[in-house]
């Protein structure tokens, strides 16, 4: 027996903003609590959104101190406001950092202190029980997924370490894919954003298990990522492109359920260790973790599932060779300097990395087992 989870109500392309505020008005909240980041406050996405809501005599606060990698004290800060304004509905607007912040507040709203009894690893999602204000998630980036996501990334601040905090109800109840907040986002941003959706897309279709459904949507996320990635990155205002690699994204995170991979367990350390961006550092894994899984003793199924992808790009025109050559290609094309030494990555480093690679849980899922040793050699093909 399986049990198949799909995401919330999405609204998606042009208009989606204005439509998703005129259905607010008829909910007849008391007040809505915007939770976002002082970037998208100070470049206007912000007031997008606001001066919609004022049109339409929605009430809403706002809270515009999110960290970008969320941390407690955002939480605790958030919380208090949310109570003192008298808030009873939550909208998430930003990357994944404002989301995970406005999934832990939408907790914390509901249920008792401290933020750490509910941490995922302790059990903690058991105590979660409260009902919680409604959350809404309206997303700045074509990468993460976040808006269709259960889970938040918190940094504890007793142990300085990113506690995740998972519960269905913390699927929002409505994700807005809104073109025009995207177009502002520069063309390395969007690439390295995009290629996060790719990556979801593609591990989550090579992970094991018999999930048809996350399958036929990694496959689709994929072909819309490997025709609009490069016109969005190109013409950041074409909305068409901005459209189509928002409901990409979407579609990544509502595959990846199905699980991730070696690529992003290699990925997480180099962010938490040397603040990449998530999305640049599986752009730079990528080819070197694809050629290590083409290379080893694939089944049928899983050699059927290579050559599926590789179709992909021939289709597209890129020529025949190895799918970690297209995957090169790829990134080569979508102005991302390859190498971890030219985003210093010190070759030091990378036992150490690598052990922490060995630690994420992501690898688990991948296509095939690695160890060790597979991850530091991972690691130095992508140097
Ligand atoms: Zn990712």
């Amino acid at each position: 027996m399986n049990q198949y989870n799909f995401p919330t109500i999405i609204l998606s392309g042009q208009g989606a903003l204005a439509e998703f505020v005129h259905r607010l008005t008829v909910k007849n909240y008391q007040r809505v609590f915007v939770v976002t980041d002082a970037i998208l406050k100070a470049c206007g996405v912000l007031g997008k959104l606001t001066s919609l809501l004022d049109a339409h005599q929605v009430a809403f606060s706002v809270f515009a101190e999110t960290h970008p990698n969320p941390i407690e004290e955002d939480v605790t800060k958030g919380t208090a406001a949310f109570k003192a304004t008298r808030c009873d509905s939550i909208i998430a607007l930003g990357g994944g950092s404002p989301m995970d912040a406005a999934k832990a507040i939408k907790i914390m709203a509901a249920n008792e202190p401290p933020l750490a009894q509910y941490d995922d690893a302790i059990g903690g999602d058991r105590l979660i029980k409260e009902p919680m204000p409604p959350l809404y998630a309206i997303p700045t980036t074509a990468g993460t997924g976040s808006e269709v996501g259960r889970s938040a990334v918190i940094i504890s601040s007793t142990t300085g370490k990113k506690a995740i905090y998972f519960h269905p109800d913390l699927l929002p109840d409505m994700a807005v894919l809104e073109p025009e907040l995207t177009v502002g986002l520069p063309p390395h941003i969007t690439a390295a954003t995009g290629v996060d959706a790719f990556v979801h897309c593609l591990e989550a279709y090579f992970a094991p298990g018999f999930h048809p459904i996350a399958d036929g949507i990694a496959l689709q996320g994929l072909e819309l990522v490997l025709d609009w990635l490069p016109r969005a990155v190109e013409d950041g205002r074409n909305l068409d492109a901005r459209e189509r690699m928002l409901i990409a994204a979407t579609m990544g995170a509502a595959a990846f359920q199905k699980g991730l991979g070696m690529i992003h367990s290699l990925a997480h350390p180099l962010s938490s260790r040397c603040n990449m961006h998530h999305g640049l550092a599986n752009a730079l894994l990528m080819p070197a973790a694809i050629s290590f899984i083409e290379n080893a003793n694939l089944d049928t199924d899983q050699r059927n599932r290579v050559k599926r992808v590789q179709a992909l790009f021939s289709d597209r025109g890129y020529p025949s060779g190895g799918l970690a050559e297209m995957c090169r290609q790829f990134i080569e094309n979508l102005g991302i300097a390859p190498g971890l030494l030219n985003h210093s990555v010190l070759g030091k480093d990378l036992e150490s990395l690598a052990q922490e690679a060995l630690e994420d849980p992501c690898h688990q899922a991948n296509m095939i087992p690695v160890e060790l040793a597979d991850l530091l050699s991972v690691y130095k093909a992508a140097l």
